[in-house]
């Protein structure tokens, strides 16, 4: 979609901090970061939220979350833990309508939402 902010930073139109990648997804750093690690998990592909992508392609879904599990791994999250976070929908608080993962660490982390 090319009115999708995700999807032009996917197809490398839009700058972005990439920490991540494979055939399917890209990971880049959070522009405004809400904890000392902040990144987010896309698809390349266009899914506007969770439910979607894991309705029509559980596959990629999967990857995704693979994807997060190896950012959160590179980024040494792991042993202290960290957030992964999927807002979906205006109550939910989701800005962007290209399903997109929250991985959120670093330091404790108590009620914070992103
Ligand atoms: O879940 P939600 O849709 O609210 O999250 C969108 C996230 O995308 C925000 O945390 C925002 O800081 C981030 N963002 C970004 N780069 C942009 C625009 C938004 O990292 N160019």
């Amino acid at each position: 979609m090319t009115d999708c902010l995700f999807c032009r930073i996917a197809a490398g139109e839009i700058p972005a901090d990439v920490v991540h990648e494979t055939d399917t997804t890209l990971a880049f750093r959070d522009i405004t970061p809400k904890a000392p690690v902040h990144v987010l998990v896309i698809p390349k592909a266009h899914f506007p939220d969770v439910a979607a992508l894991a309705a029509a392609d559980p596959g990629l879904a999967g990857q995704v979350l693979a994807s997060a599990g190896a950012v959160a791994e590179a980024a040494g999250l792991t042993a202290d833990g960290y957030r992964t976070i999927f807002n979906t929908g205006g109550y939910g608080g989701q800005e962007v309508a290209h399903v997109h993962a929250h991985v959120v660490g670093g330091a404790p982390l108590g009620p914070m939402l992103c």
